[in-house]
C-alpha cells in the first residue's frame, strides 16, 4: 500500500542559520475535513487505499511519511513596514516531495505546533482560516493564477484558545517552496555574506536554473523576482483579488500567492478596498498592491546589494534602475491586461480611457467588478437593470466601435474575454457560508463552493447564487485568523 511519497530534503541541508529541526507536535484526535485528490493525482500520490483514520493520522503530522526531516524555517519581514524576525512559529515543512525526480514540492503543515520562532503563540492555527485558505487557494489556482496549494484539511480535535474556544486545524501546504522576501531579509540581517551567497545560489538553482552561470547572478535574479511578482499582482487586479497582509515575509520568491490570511475578493469596483480588520490605513487596498509589490521587491533588492557589486554605490545604483523599472512594466502589463478583459486587440491610442472611463463609472455606481465583464460577454447577470445606465449605453458604443476597428470577429474577441474573466469568484458571504456550516461538522456547502470555484472560466448551471455581490458588502471584514 504505497502512497508514492519521494521526499528529499534540500533546504534541511542548509545550516542551523536557515532553520531549526523540529517535528510536528502530535494531535489529540484528528479528523480528516478535506482531501484535494486532483492535487494528489498531480503529485503521484495516490491515498485512494488509505482509510479515514489513517489519513487522519498523516495530515496531522501523528504518523509522518518515511523520508522526511521536518524543519522550521527561519525568515524575518516587515509587517505593515515594521521590521521583525519571524520564522515559521507554527508551520513545519516535512520536506520536499519529488514528482518524476526532477519537479520539487513543499509540503509543509500550517497549525503543527511550537517551534522556537513561535514568539509566544501557541503553534496552533483554526478551523475556519485554515478551510479559507483552502478554498480562496484552489479558487486562485483554478483562475491561472501562481500559487501555492491546499492538499488537506484535518480538525486536530483539540480547542484553540483565541477570543473565544475555537476548533484547530492543520492545512497542509503544497508549494514550490517557500523561499520568501523575508527569507533573503533574515539572512541579510545576520551580515553573513557566505550564507547570502548560499541562498542565492540555492534558489537560483531550485527556481531560476537559466541564470546559474551568470556574471550578474544576484542582479539578474532580482530581475526575474521582479517580472514574476509584477505578473502576479497584474493577475490579482485581473480578477479583483486583495491578498490583504501584503507584509514582505508573505512575498515568496517563486512568484506564488503564499499566506491567505484577510485576503478576499472586491465586489463592487473601489480601487481603495480594504477588507482586512487589521489594515486601518489601506495601506494592502486593492489598488495599492503594485506600489507594495515594487516597495517589497525594493526590501528585497536590498539583502542582495552585497552580491550585486562590491562597491555599495555601483550596487545601490544598479539595483535602483533595476527597481524603478518596475512602473513601466506594470503600466505595459496593466493596459494589455485590461484590454484582454475587454477582448481588444490591435494597439489603439485611446484603449486607455476607454478603459478608465468603464472603471470610474463602476466606482461612481459603485457596480461589481467581475458581473460587469461578464455582462459584456454576453452572460446574464444578478442585476442587468445597472447597464441599462446612459452613461454605460454610450460607453458601451464607443466599446463596441473599438471592438470591431481590428478586423476581428466578435466570436474571437469574445474568446479571449472568456479566457481571462471569471465567471464565477469565491463570493465572501458564500465563503462565509461555507465556513460557519463547516464549523458546525457540515461539509456540504464547503465541497460544493470548491466544486463551483475549480470552474470559473467555464459556464456551470445553477451558480447564480454564487454570482451575487456580497449583501455583507460594506460591513464584511475579514481576520488574520492566528
Ligand atoms: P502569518 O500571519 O501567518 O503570516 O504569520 C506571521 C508570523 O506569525 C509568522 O512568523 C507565523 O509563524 C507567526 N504566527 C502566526 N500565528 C501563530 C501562532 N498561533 N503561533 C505561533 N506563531 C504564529
Ligand atoms: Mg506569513
Amino acid at each position: 500500500m504505497t502512497i508514492g511519497w519521494h521526499f528529499d530534503n534540500s533546504y534541511s541541508k542548509l545550516s542551523n542559520n536557515f532553520k531549526e529541526e523540529i517535528k510536528p507536535t502530535p494531535v489529540d484526535n484528528p479528523e480528516l475535513v478535506i482531501l484535494n485528490k486532483e492535487l494528489a493525482n498531480n503529485l503521484n500520490l495516490d491515498f485512494s487505499k488509505i482509510d479515514k483514520k489513517k489519513l487522519s493520522e498523516i495530515f496531522s503530522g501523528n504518523s509522518l511519511p518515511e523520508g522526511t526531516k521536518s524543519i522550521a524555517q527561519a525568515y524575518a519581514g516587515h509587517q505593515f513596514g515594521h521590521f521583525t524576525m519571524l520564522g515559521d512559529g507554527r508551520a513545519v515543512l516535512l520536506g520536499e516531495h519529488l514528482v518524476n525526480k526532477n519537479k520539487r514540492f513543499d509540503i509543509q503543515f500550517k497549525g503543527s505546533g511550537k517551534t522556537s520562532f513561535s514568539r509566544g503563540g501557541d503553534g496552533r492555527a483554526v478551523l475556519g482560516p485554515m478551510l479559507r485558505e483552502y478554498i480562496i487557494s484552489e479558487a486562485i489556482h483554478a483562475l491561472n493564477i501562481p500559487t501555492t496549494r491546499s492538499l488537506a484539511v484535518v480538525k486536530t480535535g483539540e480547542k484553540v484558545v483565541r477570543e473565544s474556544l475555537l476548533q484547530g486545524a492543520i492545512l497542509t501546504r503544497v508549494a514550490t517552496s517557500h523561499i520568501r522576501v523575508g527569507t533573503f531579509q533574515y539572512i541579510a540581517a545576520t551580515q553573513n555574506i557566505d550564507d547570502l551567497k548560499t541562498l542565492v545560489d540555492y534558489t537560483v538553482d531550485r527556481h531560476y536554473p537559466e541564470i546559474e552561470s551568470s556574471k550578474t547572478k544576484a542582479l539578474d535574479l532580482l530581475n526575474l523576482v521582479m517580472e514574476k511578482q509584477c505578473q502576479l499582482v497584474i493577475d490579482w487586479m485581473r480578477v479583483g483579488f486583495i491578498h490583504g497582509v501584503m507584509n514582505t515575509d508573505n512575498m515568496a520568491i517563486s512568484g506564488e500567492t503564499i499566506d491567505y490570511g484577510p485576503c478576499a475578493f472586491m465586489d463592487y469596483y473601489d480601487p481603495k478596498t480594504v477588507f482586512s480588520s487589521i489594515d486601518k490605513f489601506g495601506r494592502y487596498a486593492f489598488s495599492n498592491q503594485p506600489s507594495i509589490t515594487k516597495w517589497n521587491l525594493t526590501r528585497f533588492a536590498e539583502c542582495l546589494l552585497p552580491l550585486i557589486d562590491k562597491n555599495q554605490n555601483k550596487a545601490i545604483e544598479l539595483a535602483t534602475n533595476k527597481i524603478n523599472s518596475f512602473e513601466k512594466k506594470y503600466q505595459e502589463k496593466w493596459l494589455n491586461m485590461m484590454k484582454n478583459k475587454l477582448g481588444l486587440f490591435g494597439v489603439d491610442k485611446k484603449d486607455e480611457f476607454l478603459i478608465q472611463d468603464l472603471l470610474t463609472w463602476m466606482h461612481q455606481k459603485k457596480v461589481d467588478y467581475t458581473n460587469t465583464f461578464c455582462h459584456l460577454m454576453g452572460e446574464e447577470t444578478q442585476n442587468e437593470k445597472i447597464y441599462e445606465d446612459k452613461y454605460f449605453q454610450d460607453w458601451k458604443k464607443r466599446w463596441n466601435e473599438r471592438s470591431t476597428n481590428n478586423n476581428n470577429s466578435r466570436e474571437k474577441n469574445i474568446k479571449l474575454m472568456r479566457s481571462v474573466n471569471p465567471i464565477v469568484i469565491p463570493r465572501n458571504q458564500k465563503v462565509e457560508e461555507a465556513l460557519e456550516e463547516a464549523n458546525l461538522n457540515n461539509f456540504k456547502l464547503l465541497n460544493q463552493l470548491v466544486e463551483i470555484l475549480n470552474k470559473p472560466y467555464t459556464k456551470q448551471e445553477n451558480i447564480s447564487i454564487y454570482q451575487i455581490p456580497s449583501i455583507l458588502n460594506e460591513k464584511y471584514q475579514t481576520f488574520c485568523g492566528t
